[in-house]
């Protein structure tokens, strides 16, 4: 069973590396990739664990990129975690999020809200890599909003008051990064998006033009019709074809590491390139 997407503390996920590689573990994921949001940082402890615990960890990373002004996420699966380039680009990454939140803080500001910036870094914890994620639970602790998903409506999605997007590099650059590194780049949840298929079908044509390899044709634990009209994208466009989990904390049944369902046999696998 392989699950190729989900995230740790070290971004905006609820378990440590190691007991994320646990869990794993635990509801018989065979091959597991740790994708933080932008950083490398818990690979290290998350491949001492798989070793312990005999599951193969593959290095991961889910970039934060932009495609005609909407936020789009690539993971890059398989890479060498030292190469130079990466590293500097994971760097680059934390700047633009660090500058980004800053801009996220000051635009709530402006509309009444104070100390989100600081709230936000505070949840992120110490290390951690502050994202909207936080942001949203900082507007839901202060009671302006009654959950995340009503955060994220109201204030900080695709044209609200609190969206801020211009600072992440295009789509290119980050697919630039992986192939660099000896990665294959795969677009993220390609139908979470909130575009037409139309336009969507326009992303994955420029993200394959572009160097991209593959789509996650599952993420988490979704409807059947998603799977066939993403396994067409796929097809389509010969694409490989990823999937993965998208969890974050226990708890959410259609998000939990190795719930989903399978492949279609139609697809290329990504991980007969690995
Ligand atoms: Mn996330
Ligand atoms: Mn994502
Ligand atoms: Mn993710």
């Amino acid at each position: 069973m392989y699950d190729l997407h989900c995230h740790s503390t070290c971004s905006d996920g609820q378990l440590s590396p190691a007991d994320l590689v646990r869990r794993a573990r635990e509801r018989n994921v065979t091959v597991l990739a740790l994708t933080d949001h932008d950083t490398l940082n818990g690979l290290p402890e998350a491949a001492a664990t798989a070793e312990e615990v005999g599951i193969r960890l593959v290095p991961g990373i889910e970039f934060s990129c932009r495609w005609e002004g909407r936020g789009v996420h690539v993971v890059g699966l398989n890479f060498d975690p030292q190469h130079p380039q990466l590293l500097q680009a994971v760097e680059q990454q934390e700047i633009t999020r660090w500058e980004r939140a800053q801009l996220i803080g000051e635009k709530l500001a402006k509309l009444g809200i104070e100390g989100s910036f600081e709230g936000a870094c505070r949840l992120a914890g110490e290390g951690g890599m502050v994202g909207r994620p936080h942001f949203a639970q900082y507007l839901v602790e202060q009671g302006l909003v009654a959950d995340i998903d009503g955060a994220f409506k109201r204030y900080l999605g695709t044209g609200k008051p609190g969206d801020v997007k211009q600072s992440w590099p295009v789509m290119e650059e980050a697919i630039g990064w992986i192939r660099a590194a000896g990665g294959l780049a795969v677009l993220a949840h390609p139908d979470k998006y909130k575009v037409t298929r139309t336009r969507l079908r326009a992303m994955v044509e420029e993200f394959r033009d572009v160097g991209g390899e593959g789509i996650e044709v599952v993420s988490g634990n979704q409807n059947a019709n998603v799977t066939r009209d993403m396994q067409q994208l796929a097809a389509r466009y010969e694409l490989l074809a990823s999937c993965g989990s998208d969890f974050h904390f226990p708890g959410q049944s259609w998000q939990d590491l190795g719930v989903m369902p399978p492949l279609p046999e139609s697809c290329t696998p990504v991980w007969e390139r690995f």
